[in-house]
């Protein structure tokens, strides 16, 4: 079998064996995949820059029997700065957590910049680490066919732009009036609309996200359970 070269960004890593490191990396010619790095765990291996989590580059890999082991790496980007504060690297571990949940072995080009941007930002944005991750979230569930409405009520088709009472359901996709769900949680007008502006700002546009420490407590409990039923996995540990 030919090699290949695939560009990718490291999500996760395993250790496996004495020395080896299983990747699992989204790239851009054949999504999700996972590489088999021998002996990258050594302190000499030349596979050592690349087999981290969250390492942008090119790899040169071999396929046997269905398993890609690497051949050479290149690294473009290390992202090594997200390591500085522990917010930053818990809130890039849940993007790449949720990245893989979503990712298949097809390429997906809008999932990879939209990795590669969240990652830059909070690699090197001066704002606040939750609120990338929380626009990556909202990006993501749009991205995946799961952009909620925000604007009206599902249910009666009221606009909710100027209501103070809001309430939110999962299972109905969106914003309810409070007559047609008063046992739904509330969301405020402010965050809904936050929520909806994050979905569509540019992804350069996503360093100049600041949300109010208010929204920012919302919007962590609102996208989270959203994002968690319609996509049937839990991302927060
Ligand atoms: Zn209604």
């Amino acid at each position: 079998m030919p090699n290949d070269v695939l560009n990718g960004i490291v999500l996760r890593t395993t250790d496996y064996r004495e020395s080896d490191r299983i990747l699992n990396v989204l790239t851009k010619e054949r999504g999700l995949v996972a590489v088999t790095a021998r002996g990258s765990r050594k302190p000499n291996s030349k596979h050592a820059a690349f087999a981290s989590q969250f390492t942008y580059g090119e790899m040169e890999v071999n396929e046997r029997m269905g398993k890609l082991q690497l051949s050479s790496s290149t690294v473009f980007e290390s992202f090594y700065s997200i390591r500085e504060s522990y917010e930053q690297l818990l809130s890039a571990a849940r993007i790449a957590s949720a990245c893989e949940h979503v990712a298949d072995n097809n390429p997906n080009d809008a999932l990879f910049l939209l990795l590669y941007h969240a990652l830059s930002v909070i690699s090197y944005g001066d704002n606040d680490p939750k609120d990338t991750e929380l626009c990556f979230m909202a990006k993501l569930l749009k991205l995946e066919g799961f952009a909620p409405t925000l604007t009206y009520c599902v249910r009666c088709g009221q606009d909710l732009r100027k209501e103070k009472e809001i309430r939110f359901s999962n299972a109905m996709g969106g914003s309810v009036c409070e007559r047609c769900g008063s046992a739904f949680v509330t969301a405020s007008a402010v965050a809904l609309e936050a929520f909806r502006r994050m979905m569509l700002i540019d992804l350069a546009d996503m360093r100049k996200v600041r949300l109010p420490e208010a929204v920012r407590n919302e919007l962590d409990s609102l996208i989270y359970n959203y994002a968690e039923y319609v996509f049937e996995f839990t991302v927060r540990k």
